[in-house]
């Protein structure tokens, strides 16, 4: 079929528009009448520096993100890298804290102090995790994974609260929350289990703030939602997303970093002084210090992917004249058409999270007609694919079926999912 004939639910990587990718295309071939493609051009040279910086410019325009108290950054290794460097930085973060309240002590009295500060008697680290789903329950097994189970508390998991299945929030009287934890992480939107944070949690709210540190330490995983709604940036120390899902092409994750975490305010610990308390030393790719200061440019970055990142975020702006919040309301209209049309058929449709915790982005359900679920998915499947509705089948973990609903699905997109669910629903 041509690209025009299909509408794609997949949940990443995700569609993007074919204006976008026709841009791209050129550029991959002959970049600014260069005679050179993007991926040949050196990543140190000006026009790589310049698709960086507008590409920050145009994400901080339109997430309204103030660029004087955060930092930008451009990942490697995608949202799960992520997951291990949040945890790097932010433990070496809590040791610098530390270090800075024991005066001049040097060499074994230091490290003998800091001991004392980590495992007792004076203080514990501790991570908080808010397990939601099946990748903060990912981010969790990683930080469990780098310091150890002592040092991770499980804030609360949601399975807990919903028959040993993931599919709401729980109450936040529910949430076990550290004093003084290095972080505190949540996963905005979980893309395999169709839950979604209606608003930031108010216990997270910043509750006071030290040399430019806000406490608590929030970290959110926003990998499938970004760019959909406006978030309270200045809740959160760190919020990262890979690109492929409403940003651009895999490739690239986004660190939006909090710049009291980074030099001259706070600097990571020498790997010396972290090697003798028995905390990890950050792989130098997941430094966020390292990578603020070469502008992303540690190494080569994939220039190409920032452009097409760069290139959907100027059609954003392009779209919207009220940035994300224009978005915001049409994925909330597309997100209504399409669990409308579900939930006017519950003989046959099972929406599988919790109301209260729908996503906007991943829309999961079941099927069901004369009782059989996977006939009736698999036939679901087979007459969406004939119709140009590509991509429902959901995880391979869960089954069932998701529409991922992210950016570049169209109203009209949107309104043909919702059209199909009621016929197929009346065939
Ligand atoms: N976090 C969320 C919410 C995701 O949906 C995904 C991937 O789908 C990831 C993290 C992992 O991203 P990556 O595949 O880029 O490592």
């Amino acid at each position: 079929p041509e690209r025009s004939e299909i509408t794609y639910f997949g949940a990443g990587p995700a569609g993007l528009p074919t204006d976008v990718l026709e841009t791209a295309s050129e550029a991959l071939i002959n970049y600014k009448n260069t005679g050179l493609g993007l991926a040949e051009h050196s990543h140190r040279s000006e026009l790589a520096t310049n698709i960086i910086n507008e590409a920050k410019a145009d994400l901080a325009s339109y997430l309204d993100i103030d660029e004087s108290k955060y930092e930008i950054l451009f990942m490697q290794a995608g949202g799960t890298g992520e997951f291990s460097a949040v945890v790097y930085n932010l433990v070496g973060a809590w040791v610098a804290r530390k270090i800075a309240g024991l005066g001049d002590l040097k060499g074994e009295d230091l490290y003998a102090a800091l001991r004392e500060h980590i495992d007792g008697p004076k203080g514990k680290l501790v991570l908080d995790y808010i397990v939601t789903g099946s990748w903060s329950l990912k981010a969790y097994q990683e930080a469990v994974r780098l310091v150890g189970p002592e040092h991770v508390n499980l804030v609360v998991d949601a399975r807990e609260h919903n028959n040993g299945k993931f599919g709401v929030i729980p109450d936040q009287k529910h949430w076990k929350l550290s004093d003084d934890a290095a972080l505190v992480y949540y996963c905005a939107n979980e893309t395999v289990d169709g839950v979604e944070f209606p608003e930031f949690p108010t216990v997270l709210r910043k509750s006071h703030e030290k040399d430019g540190v806000h406490f608590p330490i929030v970290v959110a995983d926003m990998s499938s939602n970004i760019l959909s709604r406006r978030e309270p940036v200045d809740e959160h120390s760190i919020i990262f997303f890979g690109a492929q899902k409403n940003l651009g092409t895999p490739g690239v994750a986004v660190a939006i970093v909090k710049k009291a975490f980074l030099p001259p305010t706070c600097s990571q610990p020498a790997p010396t002084i972290m090697r003798k308390v028995g905390l990890p030393v950050p792989p130098i790719m997941f430094q966020y210090q390292e990578m603020a200061k070469n502008n992303s440019l540690y190494n080569t970055l994939s220039v190409f992917d920032v452009f097409v990142a760069g290139q959907v975020l100027k059609k954003l702006l392009k779209t919207y004249p009220n940035k994300v919040d224009g978005q915001q309301a049409v994925a909330e209209k597309k997100a209504q058409l399409i669990y409308g049309a579900l939930e006017a058929h519950p003989e046959v449709y099972k929406i599988v999270p919790d109301k209260t915790a729908r996503s906007r982005m991943n829309i999961c359900f079941r099927v069901t007609k004369n009782g059989d679920v996977d006939a009736s998915e698999k036939a679901f499947l087979a007459a969406a694919t004939k119709q140009g509705l590509t991509g429902l089948k959901g995880h391979r973990s869960v089954g069932g079926i998701r529409a991922s609903n992210y950016n570049s699905i169209s109203l009209e997109g949107a309104e043909k999912l919702a059209g199909f669910i009621g016929e197929f629903a009346k065939a």
